[in-house]
């Protein structure tokens, strides 16, 4: 039997979890640009990082004590204008029509009342780890799916009668120990166990027992991976439920691989397994901006988005050997390089073959509208597989970025820059 286990509005939980007084009433947690990592003053920036490689980059904010007024507020001539936009709402404040990706001043029509707090990665990605943690030392199979969703499977570890008991305790577990609700879905299927969570929140646990009468009804966009273009395809079909979508299997199978594998994802029976995919395969960030010309400011946020990754690389203490930088240019023109570089990982070495990185492969005429850099190939620490040559120099560098690290911890990402990005 597969869980599928996803904290109910994960952010605005974070919050309440530290600050009891949000509890019950609608509120909130809002962002703003993420740009502001090249502001030039200090923005106490600190960074946040989902677990899960395969579909997210990470996401940086300040993370400063910020009021409401000092965050989302503009003053422009004598205009107080209201930023950003709602990253999670409460389920209070969704009754009122609140939604993810809504702008904060139009929510707040919505519902004058409504708190609305910043929001704070660090507490996020630290609670997404601790919660990690502990669902791993309860199933030993578990699958990090993303910042708030994990994936278990019990085959073998629990008897079928017994896992929507043990799914139970599980949530009375977390609620207790880190005072996070979570849903929980249960079934014979992964995919099925993630649609069941759905009709289990919030704060429940939903078994699915038998999967045809379950889905007969449940309409197509509701099903993870069942996006735009997919409905649109089911729709000339008239398909609008999983329970048509079944009976127009070979329809679907002439849709080849994609369409394979969503008929056997919504119907339970694709059989797929969790992965246990280690903890990250690579940290990445990107940038898009409006064009820039000047080739020193386009090597400033190259150097700003690097100190950046090097900050989440010391934090989970890997060590990538591979390095990748895209710029695109205005028109559709791009440029990437990879390089591997089998040393020991630090801020000096990351930045220096980034600067060599770069002038290879930088078009001087043209306008930067992207940036995009990523860390992989990670070896753990394994120092034997590491170039013996540069290994003092390294090891120096490296115990310097980690004195840097605590700093960084302690006083936020931007305490300490180097020349390079001022
Ligand atoms: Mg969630």
């Amino acid at each position: 039997m597969f869980l599928h286990i996803d904290i109910d509005s994960f952010f605005a939980s974070a919050e309440r979890s530290v600050d009891p007084t949000l509890k019950h009433i609608p509120m909130a947690v809002g962002s703003r640009s993420n740009l502001e990592i090249f502001n030039k003053k200090r923005t106490n920036i600190r960074l946040m990082n989902e677990n899960s490689g395969a579909f997210v980059t990470p996401v940086f904010y300040s993370d400063k004590k910020k009021s409401f007024e000092s965050y989302f507020v503009d003053t422009i001539e004598g205009h107080r204008k209201i930023r950003g936009i709602i990253t999670t709402a409460s389920y209070e404040a969704r009754k009122y029509g609140v939604k993810t990706a809504m702008p904060i001043a139009q929510a707040l029509q919505l519902c004058p009342h409504m708190v609305v707090v910043p929001s704070h990665y660090t507490l996020y990605h630290k609670l997404s780890h601790q919660i990690h943690v502990f669902v791993q030392s309860k199933i030993p199979k578990v699958e990090q799916y993303s910042i708030d969703e994990f994936f278990g499977d019990l085959s073998g570890w629990i008897e079928e009668d017994d896992v929507y008991d043990f799914a139970k305790s599980l949530q009375n577990e977390l609620l207790e120990k880190f005072d996070i609700p979570v849903s929980i879905g249960i079934s014979h299927s992964k995919w099925i166990a993630k649609l069941a969570t759905e009709s289990a929140k919030p704060l429940g646990v939903f078994e699915v027992k038998d999967i045809d009468s379950y889905i007969e009804d449940i309409p197509i966009k509701a099903f993870p991976g069942i996006g735009k273009g997919f409905q649109e395809r089911l729709g000339k079909y008239y398909i609008s439920t999983l329970g048509e979508l079944k009976r127009h299997k070979s329809l679907l199978y002439t849709w080849k691989k994609p369409g394979i594998q969503l008929y056997h994802r919504a119907t339970g029976t694709d059989n797929e397994g969790i992965q246990s995919r280690g903890e990250r395969k690579s940290i990445g960030i990107s940038r898009t901006f409006d064009a820039i010309e000047q080739s020193s400011e386009i090597k400033r946020r190259i150097m700003i988005m690097a100190r950046h990754i090097v900050y989440m690389v010391m934090a989970i203490e890997v060590n990538p050997t591979t390095y990748y930088l895209k710029i695109n240019y205005e028109y559709g023109v791009k440029v990437k390089k990879t390089e591997t570089v089998h040393r020991l990982f630090s801020e000096t070495l990351f930045k220096k073959i980034l600067f060599d990185m770069y002038d290879e492969i930088v078009h001087p005429e043209k306008s930067a509208v992207k940036i995009s850099l990523s860390v992989s190939n990670f070896t753990q620490q394994q120092i034997k597989t590491l170039s013996l040559l540069d290994i003092e120099e390294d090891m120096n560098h490296k115990d310097l970025s980690k004195e840097i690290q605590k700093l960084r911890d302690r006083f936020g990402l931007d305490i300490i820059k180097t020349g390079s990005e001022l």
